[in-house]
């Protein structure tokens, strides 16, 4: 695990267990805190310790400035802002260090910095490719086995909290927002599309989707193996790295719809062509967790009043003020209508029976996933890739020409 993972991770943790703390749920925050520090005695992995110091410090220095934001009280929009900015700045410096790494393997210099295995979560197929290999014949992949990982913590995020993992934490969806945001400073006017083209539109990504899945089911389960220990799967990461570097026009089409898409409308890119957000969507129809609007307090019904504060502040475009609950595989559980909401306890993020998650249970239920999972999976030895770099350092040089 490379420092800036061990330091993303770290600070993660012990951020969750700090709210834990301050929300009252002491044994979640010794439960949590038991965890990390028994993974770190275990490792005896200096980055980790490290990084564990770097995060005491920032967490206690931030308590002296901005102490609501340690607590978690501060508002949703807020912290998500916070949360979103630092895994986006996080995932930033993987792709520099990957980038560095791979300049040193072409280069034929043995790297001084290390590749970041979290860098796998970009390659889904062979994630889905090595949960089924683990599904059906009990293989653990030894070269990119954080790829597995990271795509079980998401789709768990998505079982639990409906897409709050493209809401709070994917950088992509924080990108098209930035160009949503240029767009509108010349652009004024929302350009949405009718409803006629809006679904099948919407429709795109799950084709998408299908179109993994097809890759990823139809593999005939004898020939895995061999897949996975194959020169192609060895430098999958390569491979796609070479992809975004070097387009070719049909790829530089596809780069100009999906950052059009994105400036176009908000969430273009999500709402239309992200195939991990439609997986998710999917998922999110079992999350237990859903927007619940009360008619006992909302001001519609209590009071007869005109409002739609919510449906306002949707960036998805949802008719918040006019459901009950919010099935929409489309709502990030971003909790903008929440924020809007001028009624206390008319709006929440909650269960069929009435257990509510704020957003800082639901900032701690997403931190807990996305990075314990991952801590375990490193305590167990399937995190580090266990390509040698000889090899990597070959395979570069034919990167061209390796294919499946
Ligand atoms: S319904 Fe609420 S939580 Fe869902 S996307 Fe819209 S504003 Fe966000
Ligand atoms: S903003 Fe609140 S009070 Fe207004 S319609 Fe939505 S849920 Fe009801």
């Amino acid at each position: 695990m490379s420092i800036i993972e061990s330091i993303t991770l770290t600070l993660a943790l012990v951020y969750s267990i700090s709210l834990l703390y301050w929300s009252g749920k002491k044994w979640g925050a010794v439960a949590a805190g038991g965890l990390l520090v028994g993974s770190l005695i275990t490792t005896l992995y200096w980055p980790l310790w490290l990084a564990l110091v770097v995060a005491v410090i920032c967490l206690g220095v931030a308590n002296r400035y901005q102490n609501e934001l340690i607590k978690g009280e501060v508002r949703s929009n807020t912290l998500r802002d916070v949360i979103q900015h630092l895994l986006a700045l996080s995932m930033l410096l993987v792709g520099i260090q990957f980038a560095a790494n791979a300049a040193m393997l072409k280069l034929g210099i043995t790297p001084w910095l290390m590749r970041p295995d979290v860098g796998d979560a970009f390659l889904p197929i062979a994630g889905g490719i090595e949960i089924k290999a683990i599904l059906t014949l009990g293989i653990w992949d030894q070269n990119h086995p954080a790829a597995a990982v990271m795509l079980t913590a998401v789709l768990l995020t998505g079982l639990l909290c409906k897409r709050a993992f493209c809401g709070w934490a994917c950088p992509l969806g924080l990108a098209g927002e930035y160009l949503y945001k240029l767009r509108k400073r010349f652009i004024k006017r929302e350009l949405l599309p009718p409803i006629w083209l809006d679904w099948p539109l919407r429709m795109l990504k799950y084709l998408l989707l299908g179109g993994l899945f097809y890759i990823i089911f139809t593999m005939p389960t004898a020939s895995i193996p061999h897949y996975l220990n194959g020169n192609y799967h060895k430098i999958a990461d390569l491979k796609m790295a070479l992809f975004f570097i070097t387009p070719g026009l049909v790829t530089l089409m596809g780069f100009g719809i999906i950052l059009g898409l994105a400036a176009w409308r908000r969430q273009g890119f999500c709402r239309y062509i992200c195939p991990y957000g439609a997986l998710l969507g999917l998922l999110s129809f079992l999350s237990p967790f859903k927007i619940r609007r009360s008619t006992q307090h909302c001001l519609i019904e209590s009071k007869g009043m005109n409002c739609d504060k919510c449906t306002r502040a949707c960036p998805a475009g949802i008719s918040v003020h006019t459901q009950a609950h919010i099935r929409s595989d489309e709502c990030q559980a971003c909790m903008r209508c929440v924020s809007a909401c001028p009624k206390q306890q008319a709006l929440h993020f909650s269960t069929r029976n009435g257990i509510k998650l704020s957003a800082r249970g639901l900032t701690i239920m997403l931190l807990l996933l996305l990075f314990i999972v991952p801590l375990i999976a490193y305590v167990s030895g399937f995190w580090v890739s266990q390509t040698p770099t000889e090899i990597r350092m070959y395979l570069i040089q034919h990167l061209g020409s390796i294919g499946h």
